[in-house]
């Protein structure tokens, strides 16, 4: 039996503040996210969004513990070297929990700070992640009861965050996921105005995971709302059940008028590179309209009140996708119809490529670089001639090797050691694709 996942979301500044810090990330199948940005002069939100989007571009390609814990070692540098970089964001910070799915099918969960992950198992809620904050460590060694925690005036004091120092570490737990679960991602604007007992009756109450997320906003909101709420709710389910089940739903629309779309499902026993595919565009295409069209869903939701479900009709599917076929022919155009040297990615490694042809491996490592740089490498950088392709492989590796700690350690970002010059031509090293 395989089993896949699908996941809904929703968020909402709440009733109190100006402006919204949290921010969450859907990436179907591969990654899901809650962060919840602090700082002031909306540094919270910059240091929220720099840290889904840099997870976002650093995890996927290898799905291992190691891979997910180097992309938040990623995230957290990127917020750290903001806040240095421009004196407005300054000492801006984020707590982080994620769920990563790995390649042999477990859910790896990780938390820095005083976001949330429980799971609903078989009836029963399930914290899985430990708060960093102040009161929950005191809680813990039994300095403070539970009922004094809850009312501490330094309760939402954190003891670890994204942003704050070079490196973090983040606890990271794996879950062997069972069909039924259901996992529940939130910041603590959900979690502080509602008891447990009315998420669980929530999460049990409404199955559509995208009702569901947008219910406990809801309910968050009219406890008090005194903090931004930010939620994912990711379901486990059996594939074989959800292609029966797609199926007669398929079946059931072509009897009547406009076919509606069930939100995709993405398998999590993957073969190969991708997610397998039950109808779904690739996850990385997909992510960025999916998250946001869950996010204005569950907007429109809170705004309309009504529980109606969301339909995606054929029409939309294919006015999206005849817009994505443009902006793609576009895109290669505009970059590469005329420059026929490109530098990108061939496999983990920078490499020189003239058309389609790789002319130069370099043992430069994309984890080396800056999290923006693998994105622009993953795409591709057109130049004119081989000489200019060269002399940007030289500036990657001059930028490498002026971000290359003093010393190695054990609990850093990745510390593969920079090489000399990259314009020499050298093969990718051992191990390497
Ligand atoms: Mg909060």
């Amino acid at each position: 039996m395989g089993l896949e996942l699908r996941s809904g979301s929703a968020t909402d500044v709440g009733n109190v503040r100006p402006n919204n810090q949290d921010d969450l990330l859907v990436l179907p199948g591969v990654l899901f996210a809650v962060a919840d940005g602090m700082g002031g002069h909306a540094a919270g939100e910059v240091a929220s969004r720099q840290t889904v989007e840099t997870l976002r571009s650093s995890y996927g390609d290898e799905r291992t513990i190691e891979a997910f814990r180097d992309a938040i070692r990623w995230a957290n540098r990127a917020v750290w070297r903001r806040g240095i970089d421009e004196p407005e964001h300054a000492g801006m910070g984020t707590t982080l929990t994620a769920v990563a799915v790995l390649d042999d099918g477990q859910l790896a969960v990780a938390n820095i700070g005083d976001s949330r992950t429980y799971l609903l198992r078989e009836g029963t809620l399930s914290q899985l992640t430990s708060d960093h904050s102040f009161v929950q460590e005191a809680v813990r060694s039994g300095q403070l009861t539970r009922e004094q925690a809850e009312s501490h005036p330094r309760r939402s004091q954190l003891t670890r965050a994204m942003g704050i120092g070079d490196d973090v570490e983040a606890d990271i737990e794996v879950l062997a996921p069972r069909d039924g679960d259901r996992l529940l991602l939130c910041s603590d604007g959900l979690w502080d105005e509602l008891p447990d007992e009315a998420i669980t009756s929530i999460l049990q109450r409404l199955r559509d995971p995208d009702e569901a997320a947008a219910e406990l906003v809801r309910q968050a909101k009219e406890a008090g709302g005194r903090d931004n709420v930010t939620v994912v709710v990711v379901d486990v389910l059996d594939a074989d059940e959800e292609r029966q089940g797609l199926a007669a739903s398929r079946a059931l629309a072509a009897e009547g008028d406009e076919p509606t779309v069930a939100a995709p499902a993405v398998a999590l026993d993957r073969d190969g590179d991708g997610p397998e595919d039950l109808g779904a565009p690739p996850a990385d295409e997909a992510s960025p309209l999916l998250e946001r069209s869950s996010a204005l869903g569950a907007d429109a939701d809170l705004v309309a009140d009504t529980a109606a479900p969301r339909l995606v009709t054929w029409r939309v599917v294919l006015f999206l996708l005849v817009l994505a076929a443009i902006g793609v022919a576009a895109f290669v155009v505009f970059r590469g119809g005329s420059s026929p040297w490109r530098v990108k990615l061939s496999g983990n490694n920078v490499a020189i490529f003239k058309g389609d042809e790789l002319r130069t491996p370099t043992p430069l490592q994309a984890n080396q670089l800056d999290p923006k740089e693998q994105v622009r490498l993953r795409r591709g950088v057109a130049l004119d001639t081989e000489a200019e392709a060269r002399r940007y492989v030289d500036g990657l590796a001059r930028q490498v090797a002026s971000t290359m700690p003093t010393a190695t350690s054990t609990t850093g970002p990745p510390t593969t050691p920079a090489p000399t010059t990259a314009s020499t031509a050298a093969p990718p090293p051992p191990g390497g694709p």
